[in-house]
C-alpha cells in the first residue's frame, strides 16, 4: 500500500508560488471580486494543440485564497477525526487544506474563501444534474413544506419504486434505506438469510460501504489511507468474507469450489479502485458461476446505477443480478439507498420473511421527491449528452497525454472517469495501486489552482454532470494540459 502524503511533503506551496511568477506573463484575466478563477475564450497557444477536438480555451492559474478554509479546518480538526465527516475529504492523499464549500450551482462550486471551481467530483457521484438543479430544488422545497418525515408510508415511495423498477427490471421488489452502506449490508443479509449460508465473495479493491463484513481489502478511503484492515472489525465478522482479484474468473471459480457461498457482491464497474471496467465476459461468467453454485449475484450499483445509463451496468452488460444496490444518483443528492431484486429473494425481508431490516428515515419524503425529480430528467438524450461530454474529455485528455509524454491511463465509462498515473494497463486492484500517487497529488493541486475540483485521491472516480458544458470540458482539458506540463 502506498503511504498517505503528509502536508509537510506537499510541493504545492512552492509550486504555487513559483507558478505565480512564471504564469504572470500569459495571465490575461485575474480573479473577480470573489476571487473566482476565470477562463475566457481567447487563443492561448501554449494550452492549445491543433487537431484537438477542443475549442480554444485559456486557463488562468489563480492564487487561491485559503485563509478561511484554513481557519475552519483548524476548528473542524478539534471536532471531527481528521477534521472531516468522511475520511477521503481530509485531503490526506494529496496534502493541503481541504476546501470548505459554501455553495454549488450547476457545474460550479464555491469555497468559503470565495474561490470557485468547476466540479468534477459531483459529491462523489450523486449530482448527475449538477448542483441545485431547479427542478430538484423545487421538488425538495415542495415536499419539505408538507412535512420532512413521517415514519409512515407515502405515495412518493410507490412512485419512485415504480420508476426504479421500470428502469431496472431485475429490481422486482425493493426497499428504501438511507445510504449505500445500508443497502449493501442489507442485501448481503438477505442473501445469507435466503441461502442459509454465511460465506460470501467480494473483490479486492471493491468498496461497498463500511459495514464490518464488507471492509476487508476495500477500495476507496480504505485503500487511499493504506489500511490493510480495519480496527474494530472482529475476526469473526471478517471470517466469512472471501477476497478474490477483480477480472479473474479462475480465482472466482476456485473460491466457489473451496466453500459454500451465499453470494458474490461486486461493483459491476468498480469505481473505488479508480474506475476499472470489467473484461468482456467477466460479468456473464460470474452469473454462470452463481447459478451453478446456487449463490446470489449482488450488483452494487451505488455508483453505476443511473450513472452509466438508465438501466445501470446490468443493462450495459446484459447481465441480470439477483439483487441490486443503488444509492448516489437515485437520491438526487439526498441520503438515499435502495436494495432490491427478484421477488422470491426480497420476500425474505421482514415483515414478510425472517430477515430483519428497518429504518426511521427510510423512504424519507425529501429523498423520494429528489429522486423522482432526477429520474424524470434522465432520458436517453441525457445519457447521450453525458457520453458525448465524456468522449470529449477522453479525446482531449488522451491528446494532452500524448503531447506531454506523461505515462497515464484514462479510463472512462460514459460520464465517469479516472486518470491513472501509470504506464501499464490497469485491470484490477494490484495494477491500480501501481499508479503514482505522488504524481496524482501534484496533478490534483495544479488542477485545483486552475479552478478544477477533482476527487482528492488517485483511486477514485471523477464525474461529469449534465450541467457541464462543452466549454467546461475544454477548460478541464486545457487545465490538464498545463498541469501535465508542470508535473512533467
Ligand atoms: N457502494 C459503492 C459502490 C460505493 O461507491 C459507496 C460509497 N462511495 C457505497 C457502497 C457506500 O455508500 P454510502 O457512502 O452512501 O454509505
Amino acid at each position: 500500500m502506498k503511504t498517505a502524503r503528509t502536508v509537510a511533503t506537499n510541493p504545492r506551496l512552492t509550486s504555487l508560488e513559483a507558478s505565480f511568477f512564471t504564469t504572470r506573463a500569459r495571465r490575461t484575466q485575474r480573479s473577480d471580486a470573489n476571487g473566482d478563477v476565470r477562463t475566457r475564450q481567447e487563443p492561448n497557444l501554449s494550452s492549445f494543440r491543433s487537431g484537438s477536438v477542443c475549442s480554444v480555451v485559456s486557463v488562468v492559474k489563480n492564487m487561491r485564497k485559503t485563509a478561511i478554509s484554513d481557519a475552519l479546518f483548524a476548528r473542524a480538526q478539534n471536532l471531527f477525526p481528521g477534521g472531516v465527516n468522511s475520511p477521503v475529504r481530509a485531503f490526506k492523499a494529496v496534502g493541503g487544506t481541504p476546501v470548505f464549500l459554501t455553495r454549488g450551482q450547476g457545474a460550479r462550486v464555491w469555497d468559503a474563501d470565495g474561490n470557485s471551481y468547476l466540479d468534477f467530483l459531483g459529491s462523489w457521484g450523486p449530482l448527475i444534474l449538477g448542483h441545485a438543479d431547479p427542478d430538484v430544488v423545487a421538488a425538495i422545497e415542495a415536499a419539505a413544506g408538507k412535512g420532512t418525515s413521517f415514519g409512515a408510508s407515502t405515495e412518493r415511495e410507490v412512485l419512485l419504486g415504480e420508476a426504479i423498477r421500470a428502469a431496472v427490471p431485475s429490481m422486482e421488489r425493493m426497499r428504501f434505506v438511507s445510504s449505500g452502506t445500508e443497502a449493501t449490508m442489507s442485501a448481503l443479509r438477505v442473501a445469507r438469510g435466503y441461502t442459509g449460508r454465511h460465506r460470501f465473495i467480494k473483490v479486492e479493491g471493491g468498496y461497498h460501504g463500511h459495514a464490518d463484513t464488507l471492509l476487508a481489502a476495500a477500495g476507496s478511503g480504505v485503500a487511499t489511507l493504506g489500511m490493510p484492515s480495519c480496527a474494530g472489525v472482529t475476526p469473526g465478522a471478517a471470517a466469512d468474507t472471501i477476497i478474490v482479484p477483480f477480472n479473474d474468473e479462475a480465482a472466482m471459480q476456485a473460491a466457489f469450489e473451496a466453500s459454500q457461498i451465499a453470494a458474490v457482491i461486486i461493483e459491476p464497474i468498480p469505481g473505488n479502485m479508480g474506475l476499472v471496467p470489467p473484461r468482456p465476459g467477466y460479468l456473464p461468467a460470474l452469473r454462470q458461476m452463481c447459478d451453478a453454485y446456487d449463490a446470489l449475484l449482488i450488483f452494487d450499483e451505488v455508483i453505476s446505477g443511473f450513472r452509466v445509463g438508465r438501466g445501470g451496468a446490468q443493462a450495459l452488460f446484459g447481465v441480470r443480478p439477483d439483487l441490486t444496490c443503488l444509492g448516489k444518483v437515485v437520491g438526487g443528492g439526498l441520503p438515499l439507498g435502495v436494495f432490491g431484486g427478484k421477488a422470491e429473494f426480497m420476500s425474505a425481508v421482514a415483515p414478510e420473511g425472517p430477515v430483519y431490516q428497518a429504518g426511521t428515515l427510510s423512504g424519507n419524503p425529501l429523498a423520494m421527491a429528489a429522486g423522482l425529480a432526477v429520474l424524470r430528467k434522465l432520458d436517453q438524450a441525457a445519457y447521450r449528452r453525458l457520453d458525448a461530454l465524456g468522449q470529449r474529455l477522453e479525446t482531449g485528455i488522451k491528446n494532452a497525454l500524448a503531447a506531454s509524454g506523461v505515462a497515464a491511463q484514462l479510463h472512462r465509462v460514459g460520464s465517469a472517469f479516472t486518470l491513472f498515473f501509470c504506464a501499464e494497463p490497469v485491470t484490477d486492484f494490484v495494477s491500480a495501486k501501481r499508479a503514482d500517487t505522488e504524481r496524482f497529488a501534484r496533478f490534483f493541486h495544479e488542477m485545483l489552482d486552475r479552478g478544477i475540483y477533482l476527487p482528492p485521491a488517485q483511486l477514485e472516480t471523477g464525474f461529469i454532470s449534465l450541467a457541464h458544458t462543452e466549454e467546461d470540458i475544454d477548460t478541464f482539458v486545457a487545465s490538464s494540459r498545463e498541469a501535465l506540463a508542470t508535473i512533467g
